[in-house]
């Protein structure tokens, strides 16, 4: 996958201004603090690097939905003031993202210096990818630089418009980090390549599974998808969360699989509980033995066994999306099991973000996988081999 674009290493930034959009959309707890770091770690060797090379840095971002209105709770304070702690300097947060005292603050900055600009998203005009608001973003910097890969699946105005209004820009070296890992496990990854999905819907997968097809010689399901694909196949699931609409959808996944000659894994049992709580009852059933009013959530034991054999010779394994619904205990044993075995396989192991990285996380197997990515749809979409917005404007606009 040729990206052809230009990365921040291949530009001069001494003395220039650099707009950076980041993705810093840490998740906060109830009270305002920042329970996970990642996202702005993940970015520090992009910052350190342009800090080194003696630009000033504007820093932007966006941070939960506010839908275009300021709301406190969603500034970006918090996370300021971490970053100022991880970079042992000062780190300005502005009221605004735009505006004349945004200017002036930048106005005055020195080579060195680092602003956060308060939460794009408090305006509207940022998931509108407003002409003019990409405009007054590009105004305040001679070089703009793209290193927010987990939102790169949109075309908002701080990844998009802003590139038409800048006279040099850049992708950061955690999209060189991200994107280098695509083109290692898209273009000439080793073989074999399992993949495995799971999560819970068949529809959000659709494009995924179907481009995995055409990749992987493996494809391993589970999670809730796994009961859509039962259900499309006849048997019963009980309460599960088998999707009806997306049913076709499945049998044409297993005929294409089956076309392609890929061996394509679904469960052979199940953790069923009678209901969806923590202190359910819950038994280990066959696939063909989901008691009526029960429901399916986690994978049973022979099933991690048997994924367990299907990627004992992977030389590439590409993971999204939990076994079952792990955030719960009693059914989190399938999704911990497959940590286990992925962390421990000498295959070069990429794991999508949001919940699979959650997972990871949890199970202390964070450093024996490979990769983590920092995207959860701009990874899956590029896995489906579409082309990202952010990306694109990057390419367009050379
Ligand atoms: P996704 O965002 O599609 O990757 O789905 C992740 C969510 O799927 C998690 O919150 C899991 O709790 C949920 N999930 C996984 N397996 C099941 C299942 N068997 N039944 C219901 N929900 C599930």
């Amino acid at each position: 996958m040729d990206h052809d674009i230009k990365y921040i290493d291949e530009i001069s930034l001494k003395n220039k201004r650099v707009l950076m959009r980041v993705d810093f959309n840490v998740p906060l707890d109830e009270n305002g603090k920042i329970t996970d770091d990642t996202r702005i770690r993940e970015v520090l060797p992009t910052i350190n690097y342009a800090l080194d090379e003696g630009a000033t840095l504007i820093l932007a971002s966006h941070l939960g939905r506010p839908e275009g209105k300021v709301i406190p709770s969603m500034s970006l304070a918090p996370v300021a003031k971490r970053l100022a702690r991880l970079l042992d300097k000062n780190v300005r947060l502005t009221a605004d993202c735009t505006g004349e005292d945004t200017k002036k603050i930048i106005s005055v900055m020195q080579p060195g210096d680092v602003v956060l600009l308060e939460n794009l998203r408090f305006h509207p005009e940022e998931r509108a990818n407003d002409e003019e608001f990409g405009k007054a973003l590009g105004a305040l910097a001679d070089i703009y630089v793209n290193d927010a890969f987990a939102t790169a699946h949109r075309a908002h105005a701080s990844n998009v418009a802003v590139v038409g209004h800048v006279k040099e820009y850049a992708a950061g070296l955690l999209m060189k980090k991200e994107l280098g890992y695509f083109t290692r496990i898209l273009d000439k990854p080793l073989r074999p390549l399992v993949a495995i999905i799971g999560g819970k819907k068949v529809s959000d997968k659709i494009g995924v599974l179907k481009s995995l097809c055409d990749k992987a010689d493996k494809i391993i399901i589970g999670g809730g998808m796994a009961l859509t694909f039962f259900k499309a196949l006849d048997y019963n699931v009980g309460n599960s969360v088998a999707e009806d609409s997306a049913m076709k959808t499945a049998l044409e996944v297993i005929d294409y699989a089956r076309s392609k000659k890929l061996k394509f894994y679904l469960p052979v049992d199940f953790v069923v509980a009678d209901k969806f709580s923590p202190t359910a009852e819950t038994k280990v059933v066959t696939y063909q033995e989901i008691p009526e009013g029960w429901m399916a959530l986690d994978i049973g034991p022979a099933t991690v066994t048997l994924f367990s054999e299907a990627l004992q010779s992977a030389k590439t394994i590409i993971w999204n999306g939990p076994m079952g619904v792990f955030e719960m205990d009693a059914f989190s044993r399938g999704t911990f099991a497959m940590v286990n075995i992925v962390a421990n396989s000498y295959a070069l192991t990429i794991v999508g973000g949001g919940d699979t990285d959650v997972a990871v996380h949890r199970a202390g197997e964070y450093a024996k996988m490979s990769y983590i990515s920092t995207g959860g749809g701009a990874f899956l979409e590029l896995l489906e081999g579409k082309e990202l917005p952010g990306i694109k404007a990057l390419r367009d606009n050379t």
